[in-house]
């Protein structure tokens, strides 16, 4: 038993093959079953190598592991060929070579006569040697199929064409290299966006052609934008590790696009090994599913909040290179992000908070400086020098017990200790607790960052 993913490297991933993608993953899993990646480039012309290296990252990223793959179809052309010819020999393809101008004219006569327009099988009987390759699609009947999605499906065969499963070029069509790889790939459950769903009943008289077993159909839904037109630029970002850029965590993203289309009760949050137990085809939601840039932001956050402190920091490093941070020039990463996962909004969000504890600072952020740096402020921390410099254990605990001392002896409130503590140490005030920061930036870090800042005062005073 096996699914596949199957994307035609002609643009990156975007949000919605991801989706595809996951789903056909996540079957593959629950089913215990093999995973392929198939990539679709037969269009010679608009497939790109780079296109292919967004998907594969994009995968990577996601954590969406293949067994088998990527198996490109552009090394496969020997096989497609062998079943042409075998629909050739068999009387159920033949050639034809119809000009385009003949083509036209049928059709725009068809369209006059408002019948769907279709190939007239003017050459199905002329025993042709070249020219284009004409699937004989039978004549009567009806193709029924069972779709998990989309449920029963019959489509009469009058209403399909003879489709061309090879060009003139000699390549391949879509729809006969798909089915020849879902057939030896043993595909149990085709698993793809319902764009392709026109495209299932041709597929299945071509498996019946070659006395093929049919797999399982899924036809996915498309994703909308918030307003609910098809989900373009203007939503938001289309190219999957743009998410990755803004900062999301892989499984964050999964989730939630695991919930566009698909749930599980009124249940939002998801781990990867949950969705694999919850998932089922029938939880797919026949109708497109809206993205909403807010809820995926929001299930990014609580995600944070929970991940393993491993998990995050390995996320995290891409963002720390970014920024070139250094993370051996500071204190363990791992309890600097333990300290920011609350407050943070995103992995950029968080690799910006952890500037402070890995990079030195020459500058105070000049607005905050001339609301906090004073004279007064200026006695604040050089007490706070003093205090600091006897403390021998340098804990938050400590350290949080020196503010309340000075608060005490001077009668002051906290924010007066607080606030010129926290702009010296981090530079632009956005330090979350002073004490936690203060311990993870270090003793000495922390004692020349006061110095600094009653510099500072000294010089605007001056
Ligand atoms: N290559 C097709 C696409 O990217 C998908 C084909 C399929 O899943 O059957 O749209």
């Amino acid at each position: 038993m096996k699914s596949r993913f199957a994307p035609s490297p002609t643009g990156y991933l975007h949000i919605g093959g991801a989706r595809t993608a996951l789903f056909a993953w996540l079957w593959a899993k629950k089913n215990n079953s093999k995973f392929v990646l198939r990539i679709e480039d037969t269009d010679k012309e608009r497939s790109t190598q780079v296109s292919v290296d967004a998907i594969l990252e994009g995968m990577d990223w996601l954590g969406l592991d293949y067994d088998e793959g990527p198996i490109y179809q552009s090394d496969r052309t020997n096989r497609y060929n062998e079943v042409i010819s075998e629909l050739l020999s068999n009387g159920k393809a033949y050639y034809c070579d119809c000009s385009i101008e003949r083509l036209d004219s049928m059709r725009e006569g068809q369209i006059t006569k408002k019948e769907k327009p279709k190939y007239d099988g003017c050459c199905r009987n002329k025993g042709l040697k070249n020219g284009v390759i004409r699937f004989l699609n039978p004549v009567d009947g009806v193709v029924n199929f069972s779709d998990y999605v989309k449920g029963e499906i019959s489509i009469s065969n009058s209403e399909l064409d003879d489709l061309i499963i090879s060009r003139s070029d000699g390549s391949p069509t879509y729809n006969l290299t798909v089915v020849v790889d879902d057939h030896d790939m043993e595909i149990e459950c085709v698993i793809r966006g319902d764009d392709h769903i026109n495209n299932t009943p041709k597929q299945i008289n071509l498996y019946e052609a070659m006395d093929w077993p049919i797999p399982k159909f899924a036809h996915v839904p498309m994703i909308l934008g918030s307003d609910g037109s098809r989900l373009s630029k203007r939503h938001g970002a289309l190219n999957l590790l743009s998410y990755r850029d803004q900062g999301l965590l892989p499984h964050a993203l999964l989730n939630y696009i695991v919930r566009l289309g698909w749930s599980n009760g009124d249940q939002e949050i998801f781990s990867v090994d949950e969705m694999i137990k919850l998932f089922e085809l029938s939880g797919i939601n026949n109708s497109p599913a809206s993205f909403n840039q807010e809820k995926l932001e929001w299930i990014n956050q609580s995600h944070i909040k929970t991940t393993e402190v491993k998990e995050l920091v390995s996320n995290l490093k891409w963002h720390l290179d970014q920024l070139s941070i250094e993370i051996d020039n500071g204190p363990n990463i791992n309890e600097v992000v333990d300290a920011l996962r609350d407050r943070s909004k995103s992995l950029v969000d968080m690799a910006q908070s952890c500037i402070m504890f890995y990079k030195d600072f020459n500058e105070f952020d000049s607005a905050q400086a001339s609301k906090v740096f004073n004279s007064e402020s200026k006695l604040v921390l050089v007490e706070l020098i003093t205090k600091l410099n006897d403390i021998d254990s340098w804990t938050a605990e400590n350290i949080h017990s020196i503010i309340k001392s000075i608060c005490e002896t001077n009668g002051i409130g906290f924010g007066k200790v607080g606030q010129p503590f926290r702009l010296a140490i981090s530079g632009d005030g956005k330090a979350g607790s002073v004490h936690i920061s203060a311990q993870l930036v270090g003793k000495t870090r922390t004692l020349s960052r006061i110095k600094m800042a009653v510099d500072y005062i000294d010089t605007i005073n001056s």
